[in-house]
């Protein structure tokens, strides 16, 4: 078994040590003797994302969601909207998770319009929503409780079709108002949570990992690990937010 990651926008989204994350993703497998192979995806660069197993994409400020917008129009929308339609498990953080929606209008009024690749769309506010944060994640995305670090401004609403990762326990998630956190559609998952999000998440970072094992190979299970460090971290961030 092999899974091949490609690591969208390495150059210009990885806040918060992001690109973690991919590496979570491989040392998860590592450990249960699963090879992995991560492919950058730079401005400039092209490649068929269907040739991929699983695509991440981190987070950026206004400033370099706007640097991508010619570099997201000249082919790769095309290509994360197939993608995404055929299947093809995406793990996307705050600016990387808004870019697949229809649009994001920034505070100061700069529209960027994105993929539409999910039925949601983000304006940008004064408040600045940051924090440790805590959300329950829905039983189609495993159910786990995940601790995260979120730091946006913009407020995201979710449109028919998509759900929310999780309902917000603790902090502000999509947009400090309904309750919801990121967003479900076919096998994307969307959140703000930096941190990166998967070391102290194990069981999210698992169910992500099979979502895209199980849609290769048909049936697939993970060895449990012993997840004491894991946990210690997630619980310590659980009782403190
Ligand atoms: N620039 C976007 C916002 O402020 C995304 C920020 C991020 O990726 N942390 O909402």
């Amino acid at each position: 078994m092999e899974l091949k990651i490609c690591h969208m926008y390495p150059d210009v989204l990885n806040l918060y040590g992001d690109r973690g994350n991919v590496k979570c993703l491989q040392q998860r497998l590592r450990w249960r003797g699963i090879d992995s192979t991560v492919e950058r995806l730079p401005i400039g660069a092209q490649a068929r994302l269907g040739d991929f197993d699983l695509v991440f994409i981190g987070g950026g400020q206004d400033f370099e969601q706007q640097v991508l917008l010619e570099d997201l129009h000249r082919g790769k929308d095309r290509e994360i909207r197939a993608a995404i339609e055929d299947g093809i498990p995406f793990l996307t953080i705050c600016g990387g998770y808004q870019m697949l929606g229809h649009y994001y209008e920034t505070y100061d009024g700069q529209r960027c319009d994105f993929i539409g690749a999910l039925d949601l769309y983000t304006v940008g506010s004064k408040q600045r929503m940051i924090g440790n944060y805590k959300f329950q994640c829905g039983p189609e995305s495993g159910g786990s409780l995940v601790v995260g670090f979120e730091n946006h401004s913009g407020k995201t609403r979710l449109g028919s079709g998509v759900q929310p990762l999780g309902q917000v326990l603790a902090g502000f998630g999509n947009n400090g108002e309904d309750g919801t956190e990121g967003a479900r559609y076919r096998n994307v998952f969307g959140t703000y949570s930096h941190g990166p999000l998967l070391p102290k998440n194990p069981a999210l970072c698992d169910f992500i990992l099979l979502t895209a094992l199980q849609r290769k190979y048909g049936a697939a299970e993970l060895s449990p690990l012993d997840d004491t460090a894991e946990l210690a971290a997630h619980d310590e961030m659980a009782e403190r937010i």
